[in-house]
């Protein structure tokens, strides 16, 4: 491994339940490997947020999605001499929380959570780490490390840090997360603007002439057709796509490293107490803007993926009032005997937890009546 800066997080500030140094792998190592065993890591093979899973083999599902933010987190992570450990263990866990669905999923669970604290996916992936995963005789959840915790709580409400302890500290004190926690979050956007372009193609919901309007893509395009002429469309867009990204990752890299340079933290509690460096110039920032702009007005809201959309949310929505109206739909760990509000989370965790293709199964076996269930 290449040395750490002195502003990269190199200790851990510890676990919430004590364990003995890890040997042979360092205790971000043990976090990434957790997370990488984790059940709700695998699900992510089966949860989309474009495309619904049975859409297409080729689109990206969110555990690639989470790949593919790591290995860009670890590439700049390293070049910034941080601890590329740390970064990859928050990429991969920063999706963890996600519903089935996407946003539409998201949107519907926090609308019928609305009277019970919302839903919120951000939160949920650090419920997932804490509490949800069984996998341990002595504790729930996975008992990560507090800085990887910090680093996939991005945002919250000061409403909820007041109630999340150390780690809402930092929101209502307005401090920094770490620089590679900074770096993760970065790195998601990073991976979905530019995969969301590749897969829009692929779907066909846009094309690449629209596309070459957005300066961005236009830049680089320009660039393939006159190296390539008469490339074929696919190769193109993929020469296209990976200018982009190299683009936004060097463009991030010579702005964090000017902006450490004028800050010049001596220590991670520095960092803490600067405001963020990891970011790309005015420039770039522009560039992004007009892409997502772009995918916002002409893929995330093409009126099919609206109709998909739709249809996810009343999937929600008829789970979450069944399993309200009656607790013995439910499987038998989710039965609990607590109170509404109790209930209501517990439904919330389940439903959260469930994959796109589960939750469209387990609302035909609750709902369907035109069919004989083959399985119970
Ligand atoms: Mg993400």
């Amino acid at each position: 491994m290449i040395e750490c800066a002195a502003y990269a997080v190199t200790q851990t500030r510890g676990r919430k339940y004590l364990e003995a140094s890890p040997a042979g792998r360092s205790e971000f190592q043990r976090d990434r490997d957790r997370i990488i065993h984790s059940g709700a890591f695998r699900r992510l093979e089966y949860k989309t947020q474009v495309f619904v899973n049975h859409e297409g083999d080729l689109f990206r599902t969110r555990l690639t999605h989470s790949i593919e933010v790591a290995q860009i987190a670890r590439s700049i992570a390293r070049r910034l001499h941080l601890n590329e450990d740390l970064a990859e263990a928050i990429s991969l866990a920063h999706d963890l929380g996600h519903t089935p669905f996407g946003h539409a999923g998201q949107d519907a669970l926090n609308a019928c959570m609305k009277d019970y604290g919302g839903f919120e996916h951000n939160l949920q992936s650090l419920r997932v780490v804490e509490l949800l995963e069984e996998r341990y005789a002595a504790f729930d959840g996975l008992n990560l490390c507090f800085e990887t915790r910090e680093g996939i709580l991005k945002h919250c409400s000061a409403a909820n840090a007041a109630n999340l302890g150390e780690l809402g500290e930092r929101f209502l004190q307005g401090r920094s997360p770490s620089l590679e926690a900074q770096i993760a979050n970065l790195a998601d956007a990073i991976a979905y603007n530019n995969h969301d372009v590749d897969d829009g193609l692929r779907s066909g919901l846009i094309t690449l002439e629209q596309l070459s309007k957005v300066p961005l893509v236009d830049l680089h395009l320009q660039e393939v057709n006159k190296i390539y002429p008469g490339l074929p469309e696919r190769r193109a867009v993929h020469e296209t796509v990976r200018r982009m990204i190299n683009t936004l990752v060097t463009d991030l890299l010579r702005q964090s490293e000017s902006n450490i340079a004028k800050q010049n933290p001596a220590s991670v509690e520095d960092v803490r107490k600067a405001p963020k460096l990891i970011l790309f110039s005015a420039e770039v920032n522009e560039l992004q803007r007009e892409l997502k702009k772009f995918l916002l007005d002409n893929l995330y809201r093409h009126y099919r993926v609206m109709r998909m959309s739709a249809k996810a949310q009343r999937i929600i929505h008829d789970l979450f009032g069944a399993f309200i109206d009656d607790r013995r739909l439910l499987p038998p760990q989710f039965q609990s005997s607590e109170g509404a509000s109790e209930h209501a989370r517990t439904v919330a965790d389940y439903i959260a937890g469930m994959t796109d293709r589960y939750a469209i199964r387990e609302h035909r076996r609750i709902f369907a009546v035109e069919e004989i269930p083959v399985s119970l």
